[in-house]
Parts: C-alpha cells; structure tokens; sequence
C-alpha cells in the first residue's frame, strides 16, 4: 500500500485537539485550546445571519469583498496610521491559518532559509518544511522570552528569505517592545528578507500597552506581510476569516498560493467582519479590558494554588511554571495527569518548540466566563492544596 505525504505523516495530531479531545473524555474545564466561551458581539454575528439570508452566496471574489477590505484598510488607518491601498495590499483569507500557509508557500523558494522564533505555533514549521525552507530558530527562554543581539546573529544568513513572527506571542503571552523590533526590522534589512507577522492578538494587549506592527517601523512597510483574523479580534475563533495586508509585490505571489488552497471564504462572515472593524474605539478597548481582568483572576487562582505564574502582556493565555511541585515528568506528563486527576486541561508549552524545549512551563487560556476560571481554581485547589 502507498503512504501518504512523508513529511506530514511524521507529525501527530495537533497538542488543541488531543487535550480538547482529552478534556472531553475526563469531564475537565478545558483552559487549554484557546477560544472564548462566550457568543460572540451580537451585532456581528445578526449582520452575518442578515447577509446569509439576503445577501449574495455565490463566490466571492479570490481577493475577498471590497466591503471588507475597505474596512480593513481604514481599520489599519485608524489603529496604526498606516496607509494601505485596499485594492492592491489587501487579502481576505480562511482564518490566519490559511493567510500564514499561502505567505509561505507563496513565498518561499526550496533552500531559502526560514528564521522562526521558539515558542511557535504548531503550524508554522511542517508549512515552512512543505515549501521546502530551511528552518533557523531563535529560542526565547522564560520567564521572559527575550533575545539577543547574537541569537539574530546565528539565525540570520545571506540565505534567509524571510523572518516568521507573532506579536503577541502564543503560547508565551509576550508582547514585543519597541527596541526588540527595531533589533529584529535591522536583521531584516542588512539581509535584504521580509518579515511574515502573524499578528492575530493585536487587539488584545494588556495595561496600557499598544500593539506595534512590524511594518510601521522604518523601512519596514515593504518588507511585511500583516497577517489578522477576526476570530480573536470578534472572539468567534470558528468563524476562520483572517486577512493579509502588504505591498503588492509581496502580496501578488501569496495571491496565487491562495487562489489553489481555498480561493475565497464566505461573503455573509465577510460582511459582518468589515462591519466589526468598523465598530467605535470603545469595542476594541473593552474586549482588552475584559480579558486583562481574566487574566488576573487566573493568574491569582494559580498562584494561590501554587503555580509560578509568567507575566501576560498580551493573547489568551497565561504561562505558568510548574517546577514548584516537584511533578515526576515533563509539561506534556503534568497536563495529561492534570487533565485526568484535577479535572483541568492546559497545554504543555514544549509543544511549541522543536529544540531546546522547556520541559516545565504549561500555558492556560483565560477566555473563558468568570464562573468557569472560578471553578478550574477550585478543582486545582482541590488537588494541590487540600490533598
Ligand atoms: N496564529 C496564532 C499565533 C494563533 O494562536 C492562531 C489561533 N488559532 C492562528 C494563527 C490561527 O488563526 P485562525 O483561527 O484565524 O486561523
Ligand atoms: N490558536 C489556538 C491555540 O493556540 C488553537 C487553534 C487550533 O486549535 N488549531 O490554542
């Protein structure tokens, strides 16, 4: 019998699905995959029902609907002062997902080297590998996951096509500053590369920071690739519709990536996504607000069960170090006892490294309702502190 692709077939089931599916089997609260537990803003989704049963529901053009793409160019106007022509910088995609894969792809000629910064999110490797890139990694350590100087210096060659980065980071909570992206846009420059920014969290930063794009730094606006999905900036992460934004040359070759992998994505979900971008400041600045508030009841659930928890600037999650307890094995070990002994599913944070992984670090997603963070809190009590 023939196999199937080798290089695919060598990968597992993703680290979402198994704990999910784990999570599901034991009856735990899931902390572990990241998505809301809420609805969704309610005027958005009664646009998306409106436009499905009195809109247009045949294809829509390959680049997405100019609705929206008009809304995401003032969206970046009005956010970042950046100044994007709607009809030649703009694609609507199937979730970042499918944004990140068609930049690859559509990007990446075999043997070009790939720098990809450790912790990264499990899709970026096997698609940089299917282009044929040559992966070079720069490992962040906690607690703080910074950089140097040097780590550029050893990942970066006259070969690199193009820097992967997400700001802000999952699984490790970090928002980049201002200097480390500077540090990061010279590397890009002096090696004549591009930068692909999956910058999906970008609305969800926490005390007072804002989020930079890469690209509004100097020198920098023809050599990103903005990558956003409105499933984390509308909290409706199944709704898969994400978006790139970049100069047309850069944008023209991922065009054609995409027009193979999913050409277009449904335009009732388009419309009500170029409504949402278009929604007041104060919408935006409530769904930060909100999560930074869980933030810090998960945080102080954990410490007060015992965890060593990391600071969170920014995304879903919150890290935490588990060397405390003493556990017999690894972050992958603890999060399937976790899952089954305590009831609570997390991710191992191993999961997001393909070298030099910290074994002792597990990542929880505070998106969730008050009363669920609360009970979680008290299933770990249950098992750390009162057993
Ligand atoms: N990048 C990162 C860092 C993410 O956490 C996610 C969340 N799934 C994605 C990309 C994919 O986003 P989407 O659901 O829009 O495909
Ligand atoms: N981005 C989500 C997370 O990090 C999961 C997305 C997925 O399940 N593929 O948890």
């Amino acid at each position: 019998m023939k196999s199937g692709n080798a290089l695919l077939s060598s990968y597992g089931t993703t680290i979402f699905e198994v704990m999910s599916r784990l999570s599901e089997e034991h009856g735990a609260i899931n902390l572990g995959q990241g998505f809301p537990d809420d609805r969704g803003p309610a005027d958005v989704l009664q646009t998306a029902a409106d436009a499905l049963l009195t809109g247009w529901n045949q294809y829509p053009s390959m680049m997405g609907t100019p609705e929206l793409r008009q809304a995401l160019a003032a969206h970046y106007g009005r956010f970042y002062g950046l100044g994007i022509d709607w009809k030649t910088e703009t694609m609507v995609t199937s979730g970042a997902t499918e944004a990140l894969t068609a930049c690859l792809l559509g990007l990446i000629n075999p043997g070009d080297e790939v720098v990809l910064f450790q912790p990264m999110y499990d899709s970026y490797l096997p698609i940089v590998r299917l282009a044929g890139g040559v992966p070079r990694f720069v490992s962040l350590k906690s607690p703080d996951w910074s950089f140097s100087r040097a780590d550029l210096e050893a990942a970066f060659s006259p070969r690199t096509k193009l820097v992967l980065i997400n700001d802000p980071l999952n699984p490790a909570a970090k928002v980049f500053d201002r200097a480390e992206l500077e540090l990061i846009s010279e590397f890009v420059q002096r090696h004549d590369a591009l930068a692909v920014c999956d910058e999906v969290y970008e609305h969800l930063v926490f005390d007072g920071r804002r989020h930079i794009p890469l690209m509004s730094l100097p020198g920098m606006r023809d050599r990103c690739l903005k990558i956003g999905s409105a499933g984390k900036t509308f909290s409706l992460t199944g709704w898969k519709v994400g978006y790139v934004t970049a100069a047309p040359h850069l944008l023209q070759p991922v065009a054609k990536a995409h027009q193979f992998l999913t050409f277009t994505t449904p335009p009732n979900l388009q419309a009500a996504v170029a409504y949402g971008l278009g929604k007041e400041e104060g919408y935006f600045t409530g769904l930060a607000a909100g999560l930074q508030a869980k933030r810090d009841r998960l945080s102080a659930g954990l410490a007060s069960v015992g965890f060593d928890v990391l600071p969170s600037a920014g995304t879903y999650f919150v890290a935490a170090d588990i060397s405390r307890f003493g556990f017999d094995g690894d972050d992958q070990a603890f999060c399937r006892w976790l899952v089954a002994e305590a009831k609570v599913a997390a991710i191992p944070v191993s999961a997001f490294f393909v070298e030099n992984a910290p074994t002792n670090v597990v990542r929880f997603c505070f998106s969730k309702k008050d009363e669920v963070l609360d009970t979680a809190i008290d299933r770990l009590r249950n098992r750390f502190v009162s057993s």
